[in-house]
């Protein structure tokens, strides 16, 4: 069975990098990747150390030549790549009507945009070998909106869309493309929200607590496993029950 290979953005804290070790202790490969390799570079050694294998890649996923160079790098490192966990976001919060262009684009270019150009870089390799798993990291609020959050809410929408769409399109190589839509996940992302918003969030989750990295890292893992290979299409809720 051949040793597989996965690619995680953003992977250098919070989410992606509990699922770059996650994956790793399920016995893949994982290419770290993010704008800041100082921090990847100390993460693929944590990688190492956990008996895996893993390097990391300088990615910013707004540049076209910074994806071209780092999936580049990883395929001639590792030779291929059968797992892309689409997991770089941004949040730049505010209401509609006052939302500054910058900050709407900037959603936009990282959250969809960015994936999106992932995705091109791994298709072809992928559809050669025929079989690959496509991971988007999407959310709870590109399912069911949130005030302030449009820009956020309609990148995450979009991925949502985009993972649909490629499920169909890439069915019969036994590529799979599917979506983990975590709810409120203790993270740099979050950390920064009033505690009166934290207590209403905490107050409409069934499970009556705030998700983990790890909590997201295990879904993920279940998708780019072999198990997972009759699920394409799908979202999976990683929310406490707190959308339905
Ligand atoms: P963090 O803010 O903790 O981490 C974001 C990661 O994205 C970092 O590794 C960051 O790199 C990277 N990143 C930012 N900009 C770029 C870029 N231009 N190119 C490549 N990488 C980039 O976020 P979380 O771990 O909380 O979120 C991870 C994903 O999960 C996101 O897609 C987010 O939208 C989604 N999510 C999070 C939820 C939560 O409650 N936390 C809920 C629902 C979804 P660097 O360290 O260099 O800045």
């Amino acid at each position: 069975m051949v040793n597989r290979v996965a690619f995680v953005t953003g992977a250098s804290r919070g989410i992606g990098r509990a699922t770059a070790l996650s994956l790793c202790r399920a016995g893949f490969d994982v290419v770290v990747a993010s704008p800041a390799i100082e921090s990847n570079q100390e993460l693929a050694a944590e990688i190492r150390a956990c008996s895996g294998k893993a390097m990391a890649v300088n990615l910013d996923v707004t540049s076209p030549g910074s994806v071209k160079d780092a999936f580049a790098k990883a395929l001639k490192d590792r030779g291929r790549i059968d797992v892309l966990v689409n997991n770089a976001g941004i949040t730049r919060d505010g209401l509609a009507v006052r939302m500054k262009p910058a900050d709407w684009d900037r959603v936009l270019q990282i959250n969809l945009y960015g994936a999106f150009s992932c995705i091109q870089a791994v298709l072809p390799g992928m559809m050669r070998n025929r079989w690959g798993r496509i991971i988007n990291i999407v959310s709870v609020v590109g399912q069911a909106g949130a005030a302030g959050q449009a820009n956020y809410a309609a990148s995450k929408a979009g991925l949502i869309g985009l993972t649909k769409s490629l499920a169909q399109e890439m069915g019969r190589r036994e590529i799979t493309v599917n979506a983990v839509a975590p709810g409120y996940i203790e993270t740099d992302m979050t950390k920064g929200l009033p505690d009166e918003v934290k207590q209403t969030i905490l107050a409409s989750i069934p499970l009556a607590r705030i998700g983990t990295p790890d909590d997201v890292a295990a879904a993920v893992k279940f998708l780019a496993g072999e198990d997972a290979g009759y699920i394409t299409g799908q979202v999976l809720a990683v929310n406490g029950g707190m959308y339905m």
